[in-house]
């Protein structure tokens, strides 16, 4: 090798996206190939990806060792991006195989430089002139010099693709081969900025200057709802565009990017790659082929966007960065949020962590100085943050069925007779979380889940929420057998709906939640139809907690405010806290003031009074304060095993076993504890086991982990999972 280059019949080691624990050797094709270049590779009777991570070890024998079938048609991997998958295994106890997997997640990736036929205007007149052949010739006329598939040219012109045929043989359409995986068009920084409030434009400043630097950097932007921190971020976003650099936004939710691109739209005057599970398998292809050529100025995406092969990364904003869909839950379980202060840092760019109600790492590290911090205290224009109240509900006289107080009732009857709306939010889907059998007793439950089946009433059946398993509602106890004596127990979306329309019947009652659409696009058609005015009532779950926009909405009430208080998982407070103020922040966000009223059984827990009283810096402190007594993150480190099995006594074993071997965790000073069952003790018919690690904030975790781990031989049918500051603890 020389200069990252390998001459054909060089040994080259080849990281591949399958299961094994090791790099590959294969022998550099015809032509040689660059290190990081992304090949295809022989493996037993199959072809699959690979990329050339170094030279080969040469310790098989030689004869045996097969040639790379070809290097792909992509940009090689580059130093720095091997480098952050490198770390970010290391950081997560994840394989490298699945860090590329999670790093070539297109289709297609490997078939050929893929080419098109395309049609535009040829040089000559057709020799008779037709009605059908004038329509596809003004239709190419009137787009100047575009050109378009056959398909498209002919459902443009309203005429059969042997016509347009018919002309290329005449030379008055010109058939021309074009690549399949076109540019993305150019935004343009200067396109449509907004004039800035003293505030942003202090913050936007601050940005540029960051950005300037190229250098790493991590901003927390903190700001209400509505305080305009978007456009504060855009203007970071245009300085990126100047200096010539890639800028990624990462967004929470999919049902936000299309009223967000069409945001971007109007700033920089054309639609961004976008990368998230909504987007067809072709535009993938294209985003994850144009970022790596530096042919995707801005990607907006879900937090895989991450792993895309940018070309030259000078921004990421994580928008709403306490949101815990940024942690994957499942396969590599990763933080985007730290991942993406760690790719900024190895590539020498800025990091924007935008919230209204950040987390309490985002929070210390922002107060420890390892974070600058923007703060925009009001909201944009007129907008107040609303009223807050408590409605203690021990003072309150409901029967046992029913949720909306007296109190609660009769703002939403104030705003009803005003034209304006009210929000109902519940954080539980579905009609009731437990059916009950009033004969004996019986709760129905999941068949191979320690949970509790959920009655869906819109779908007419019960769902498990833990494994998505179904069944039809039953008419009898599949206990006792008695009939009819099955009854719902405690409130969901669905029952709330039906309660507040006997309540309000003149009203224009709607339900938000993310299992009653069919489809993405018909979520944001309701989203839109209610921000345009068309509801009186809405009753919500956790999605409309997130930064959607209904201008006529002035008063929240939150059924059951102290839901999140129960339950062991030590961001149990910081969850609630977030939820409620996030929820709140929907009331009054434009000229009407707003109010948000909270039902609470403990209106002197001191998570609530701190949600009401606003003083988020007195909750921010104490929070922090309990948590370094605790040691537990942001002060210490924490890591979560999981065993799961379908055998009980298999997971049990393995977990002592675990315990006893502890000798790899004690030489940091880290502890572990358990075994003990998982809250959830079984899913999808696997029995679970937790293990906890803590160790303090400077102990080296991973490297204790591994070797702790690396111990135990598990058997085929037990599967381990370390799971590294881990957010949830089910
Ligand atoms: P946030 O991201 O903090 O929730 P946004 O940036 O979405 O806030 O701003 C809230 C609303 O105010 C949006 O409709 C936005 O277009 C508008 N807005 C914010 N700043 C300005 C500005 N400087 N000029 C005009 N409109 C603005
Ligand atoms: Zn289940």
């Amino acid at each position: 090798m020389s200069d990252g280059f390998f001459h054909e019949g060089d040994l080259v080691g080849v990281l591949t996206t399958q299961p094994l624990d090791r790099l590959l050797d294969y022998k550099a094709p015809e032509g040689g190939c660059q290190l990081g270049a992304f090949v295809e590779v022989p493996l037993g009777p199959r072809k699959v990806i690979g990329v050339v991570w170094g030279a080969g070890r040469g310790d098989y024998d030689h004869i045996k060792i097969r040639s790379v079938i070809r290097v792909m048609d992509a940009a090689p991997m580059r130093a720095e991006m091997r480098d952050f998958l490198r770390r970010a295994a290391d950081y997560t106890l994840t394989p490298m195989t699945a860090m590329l997997r999670l790093a070539t997640r297109a289709p297609g990736l490997g078939d050929p430089p893929s080419m098109r036929k395309v049609y535009r205007l040829g040089p000559s007149e057709p020799d008779r002139m037709t009605d059908a052949r004038r329509k596809v010739l003004e239709v190419l006329r009137d787009y100047g010099g575009l050109s378009f598939t056959l398909k498209e040219l002919a459902e443009m012109a309203g005429v059969t693709s042997s016509v347009v045929k018919g002309l290329v043989k005449q030379g008055a359409v010109a058939e021309e081969d074009a690549p399949r995986d076109t540019p993305f068009l150019h935004l343009d920084a200067d396109f449509g900025g907004k004039d800035l409030s003293a505030d942003q434009a202090k913050g936007a400043d601050f940005l540029r200057q960051a950005i300037q630097s190229d250098r790493y950097g991590t901003t927390l932007l903190k700001g209400v709802t509505g305080s305009g921190k978007t456009e504060v971020y855009l203007e970071a976003v245009a300085e990126c565009l100047r200096k010539g650099r890639q800028a990624l936004v990462l967004l929470p939710e999919i049902a936000l990017t299309s009223e967000f691109l069409t945001r971007v739209e109007a700033r920089f005057g054309a639609r961004p790659a976008e990368w998230h599970s909504g987007v067809t398998m072709t535009e993938r292809r294209r985003a994850w082929k144009m970022v790596g050529v530096g042919a995707a100025q801005l990607v907006v995406g879900a937090r895989s966007a991450l792993f895309l092969p940018y070309q030259n990364l000078g921004l990421i904003i994580v928008d709403e960065e306490h949101d815990t869909s940024y942690k994957q839950e499942d396969g590599v379980l990763y933080n985007a949020r730290d991942m993406a202060v760690l790719r900024a840092s190895i590539v020498g760019a800025q990091v924007v962590l935008a919230s209204a109600t950040p987390s309490l790492e985002s929070y210390v590290n922002a107060e420890q100085g390892k974070y600058a911090k923007l703060e925009l205290t009001s909201r944009y224009g007129p907008a107040v943050m609303p009223k807050m109240r408590a409605v203690d509900m021990r003072d309150e006289v409901l029967p046992s069925d029913k949720w909306i107080s007296p109190a609660l009732a009769q703002s939403v009857q104030a705003r009803i007779e005003k034209g304006e709306q009210s929000l109902l939010f519940i954080n539980r889907r579905g009609y009731a979380p437990i059916t009950l059998c009033r004969a004996c007793g019986h709760q129905i439950g999941c068949d191979d889940c320690d949970a509790r089946m959920v009655e869906h009433r819109f779908l007419k059946r019960l769902v498990c929420h833990q494994c998505g398993e179904t069944k039809p509602m039953p008419t009898v106890c599949p206990s006792c057998e008695a009939e009819d004596r099955l009854a719902p127990v405690g409130p969901g979306v669905e029952r709330l709906t039906e309660e507040a329309t006997a309540l309000f019947p003149n009203a224009k009652v709607v339900t938000l939640s993310s299992d009653l659409f069919g489809s993405a696009r018909a979520m944001k058609e309701q989203i839109e139809a209610i921000a345009a005015g068309d509801a009186d009532v809405i009753i919500g779950t956790q999605l409309v907690a997130k930064g959607h926009n209904f201008p006529k909405l002035t008063l929240v009430g939150v059924i059951d405010a102290d839901l999140g208080l129960q339950g062991s998982d030590l961001r149990a407070a910081e969850r609630t806290f977030q939820l409620m103020r996030q929820v709140a922040g929907r009331a009054g966000r434009a000229e009407v003031a707003g109010e948000a009223m909270l039902q609470t059984y403990q209106p002197e827990h001191p998570v609530i009074k701190a949600i009401l009283s606003g003083d988020e810096d007195g909750f921010w402190a104490a929070e922090a304060r309990e948590r370094e007594a605790a040691g537990v993150p942001p002060f210490g480190r924490m890591a979560g095993i999981i065993l799961s099995s379908p055998n009980v006594q298999e997971v049990f074993d393995l977990g002592a076993a675990m315990v006893r071997g502890d000798g790899p965790l004690r030489a940091i000073g880290a502890q572990v504890f358990g075994p003990a069952p998982a809250p959830i003790a079984r899913i999808r018919g696997r029995h679970r086991v937790r293990l906890l690690v803590k160790a303090e904030k400077t102990a080296p975790l991973q490297g204790a982990i591994a070797k702790w781990v690396a111990q135990f031989k598990p058997p085929n049918t037990l599967r381990l999972t370390v799971d590294i500051d881990p957010q949830s603890f089910y």
